[in-house]
């Protein structure tokens, strides 16, 4: 066997731990005789497993009890429907534009009502998070709509804007458990698993209870919250498996030290990572210093062919998944909660090497 250190934007690495408990138990779940893939969702075994898992990422994320955590399927993009279906109410709400998700979500909810486009960075190609002026805050919105880790582009909210009784809403999808947030601040987090919880399937949904309300009822009943939430997640069938490899992954974090040990590290990570391109006289950060991401550093050599042979040189090292997106081109090195700190040092370990080769 022979793991590579993975820098894919998602899906991506999971912690060998993880998959290791997860082969343990394939066949044979806890004495149960089968897989988690073989078992009702109505037994009491993946109750148990549903239940811990929900209970593991509260305690993590310290969310507050009149909050619910809903195990839901589509993806993150089925939230940039869900959301306007359920949340707009008067009609009219605010987003922040700061990249491809953003976009994706604003003209989902275009669909569904007005939508204020309060702030963009897109004239510097996504480069930066727009400086926000509460006096353009739309006063009776029905959300104000933020994206706080930008996956393609590598930038962050590193403060939140503050929308006083207007219900905060986010996709988190790249960096949930990455570091400490005040679940409070929040009317609505969501998130696909596939970047920092597990593998792709399940997307979670932390909503406060006074915003699960019923719906016009012409909105298709899997689309409506009150329903997964009065159902416990178990309307329908859920992504079983999914759930459960999130909930190892939420048992891996509270073994090492929950989310402020991890963000710890993120930042030691990201900062090996950074300081090194803010030093180099080949590579280049892309993201303004203060906007940078934890989870998602995007690079260039500013020669569109050195950058095709690093990340074909990287790969024969066993760096895989370095190719920035077609939106931004040159590198991009995602270094969610499981990749270790060794990955990210011998990337940079291989980074010098390439500089001092091709300079
Ligand atoms: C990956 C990603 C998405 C899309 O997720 P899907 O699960 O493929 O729908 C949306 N938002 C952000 C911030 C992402 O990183």
């Amino acid at each position: 066997m022979n793991r590579v250190y993975n820098f894919s934007a998602g899906p991506s690495m999971l912690p060998e731990e993880v998959l290791k408990i997860a082969r343990d138990e394939m066949l044979d779940w806890h004495g149960s005789g089968m897989s988690v893939m073989e078992m009702s969702h109505r037994s009491k075994w993946f109750e148990e497993i549903i239940k811990k898992a929900e209970a593991d990422l509260r305690e993590l994320m310290n969310i507050p009890s009149n909050y619910k955590v809903l195990f839901l399927q589509g993806g993150a993009h089925m939230q940039f429907s869900m959301v306007p279906l359920n949340l707009m109410k008067k009609g009219k709400a605010d987003y922040v534009n700061t990249g491809v998700w953003s976009k994706k979500a604003i003209s989902e909810a275009r669909k569904y009502g007005k939508v204020n486009v309060i702030a963009s960075s897109e004239e510097s190609n996504f480069t930066c998070i727009p400086e926000l002026d509460p006096k353009t805050f739309s006063r009776n919105a029905d959300y104000f709509y933020i994206t706080t880790n930008n996956t393609i582009y590598g930038t962050r909210f590193t403060k939140l804007p503050d929308t006083g009784n207007v219900p905060l809403v986010a996709d988190m999808s790249s960096n949930i458990l990455s570091e400490v947030i005040d679940v409070s601040k929040f009317g609505l987090i969501f998130a696909g698993a596939q970047k920092n919880m597990g593998p792709a399937g399940v997307v979670i949904v932390i909503i406060r209870d006074d915003l699960i309300t019923d719906t016009n009822p012409e909105v298709p009943t899997m689309l409506q919250y009150k329903i997964h939430a009065e159902n416990g997640s178990m309307y329908n069938t859920p992504p079983c498996f999914s759930i459960y490899m999130c909930g190892l992954v939420f048992e891996w974090l509270k073994k090492h030290g929950g989310i402020s040990r991890i963000q710890k590290i993120n930042e030691e990570k990201a900062a090996i990572l950074y300081d090194f391109l803010d030093n180099s006289e080949l590579f280049k950060g892309t993201v303004e210093k203060k906007d940078r991401s934890l989870m998602n550093v995007p690079f260039v050599t500013g020669d569109k062919e050195l950058d095709a042979k690093f990340v074909k040189e990287a790969a024969e090292k066993g760096l895989v998944n370095l190719k920035g997106h077609r939106s931004v081109g040159g590198m991009r090195a995602s270094i969610y909660n499981a990749m270790p700190v060794e990955g990210v040092k011998a990337l940079v370990a291989f980074m010098k090497e390439f500089e001092a080769e091709n300079k």
